[in-house]
């Protein structure tokens, strides 16, 4: 079987860190989650960087830093994972679906302005399959507006747009360290900003409401939280992040393999705006018209291939769905459309183009 995803790092990688992690006794608070912190930040341009235990907590961590609650609107890409607008729900607030392109995957500027209301409060821009294209344009209307500008890059660390990596364009950006996607510490995650002025409540609030000492203990200003990713993750994350762009670059060479080959097929591509790089967290097609999607991932499977959807349409989803009976006509289809293959560095491409062609062809 050729599964969607190998995981890019093998124990021999790790091994000594490991080690060195059970002789030391520090297995969270150490060194290497502030080094993973301070890497982060150099690799992304990002100034200030806190890992925490997942994209979704980071995501829902920077609703609560902006004070959005009941009452307020978040902007949200409908074309995603449901973490996307699970976390506005929680805070209280109405997640207000904006439909994306068929082309690149990502909000509009055109559905933006649309959703817009005087409730309006902060703009999720989502990187749909890292593909960071028109996160600027998106990051102009919301600057006009003062609106922040929330990125969940929940796939696309090491993805760019005009030369500025994901984790320093918008004003706060969460990554997913999730197995699928290209840094995987089991799980995990990481919100990166800029703005000095959010520094305190980061610090203060990820750090169970403490600031600072009060004679031999901790003064408790105010309560908080413990999102902590640990030493052994770090561990992880730190391997993979020294030879991501070795990982991006195999992944990119796939799908420049893909395209050629299955384009002339009538297998549309996800597009990438002429100034941005994608990562290909995942390599997603739009299948022919002639094609029944489901019947094409049956298909392979039985060639022993494993392939799946795209990603979901928010707004369709049974709960959103029933709560705003609002589908989002573009995000909808490429529910329905999109196919992710296999991607990964050494996999038998030559096998799944051939299977692809043969059953398409
Ligand atoms: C994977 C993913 C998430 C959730 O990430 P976790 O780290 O598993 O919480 C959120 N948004 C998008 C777009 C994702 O792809």
């Amino acid at each position: 079987m050729i599964h969607l995803i190998r995981p890019s790092i093998s124990f021999e990688e790790v091994e000594p860190e490991l080690r060195a992690m059970f002789e030391s006794g520090v297995f969270t608070r150490g060194k290497n989650v502030e080094a993973l912190r301070s890497e982060i930040g150099e690799y992304t341009g990002a100034r200030h960087v806190y890992t925490v235990t997942s994209a979704t907590t980071a995501l829902w961590v920077c609703l609560r830093s902006l004070g959005i609650g009941p009452g307020d609107e978040v902007v949200v890409s409908d074309f995603s994972f449901p973490a996307s607008a699970n976390v506005i729900v929680d805070v209280g607030a109405k997640p207000v679906f904006a439909d994306v392109s068929p082309d690149h995957y990502n909000m509009t500027p055109e559905a933006l302005e649309r959703a817009l209301t005087p409730a309006t409060k902060a703009v999720m821009f989502v990187d749909a399959f890292g593909n960071p294209t028109g996160i600027h344009a998106i990051r102009e209307i919301c600057r006009a507006r003062g609106l922040p500008l929330i990125e969940d890059a929940a796939c696309a660390i090491g993805s760019s747009e005009h030369g500025v990596r994901c984790g320093a364009i918008a004003d706060l950006t969460c990554f997913s360290f999730h197995p699928r996607k290209l840094l995987n510490t089991g799980e995990g995650g990481a919100v990166t900003f800029d703005n000095p002025d959010w520094v305190e409540w980061f610090d203060v609030k990820l750090g169970h409401g403490a600031s600072g000492a009060l004679g031999y203990g901790l003064d408790f200003t105010d309560y908080g939280y413990n999102f902590r990713l640990s030493e052994a993750q770090a561990i992880l994350g730190r391997a993979q992040l020294r030879k991501l762009d070795e990982i991006i670059a195999e992944r990119q060479a796939i799908r420049d393999a893909f395209v050629e080959e299955i384009g002339s097929l009538g297998f549309r591509p996800q597009e990438f705006g002429d100034d941005a790089v994608s990562n290909v967290q995942s390599l997603v097609f739009r299948v022919p018209p002639r094609f029944q999607r489901d019947a094409l991932i049956a298909a392979l499977r039985d060639e022993g291939i494993e392939t799946t959807i795209g990603t979901y349409c928010l707004s369709g989803t049974s709960f959103y769905r029933r709560r705003h009976n609002d589908v989002q006509p573009v995000a909808q289809r490429l529910q329905q459309e999109t196919i992710t293959f296999p991607c990964y560095g050494g996999m038998d491409v030559e096998r799944v183009l051939s299977a692809v062609t043969r059953i398409a062809g």
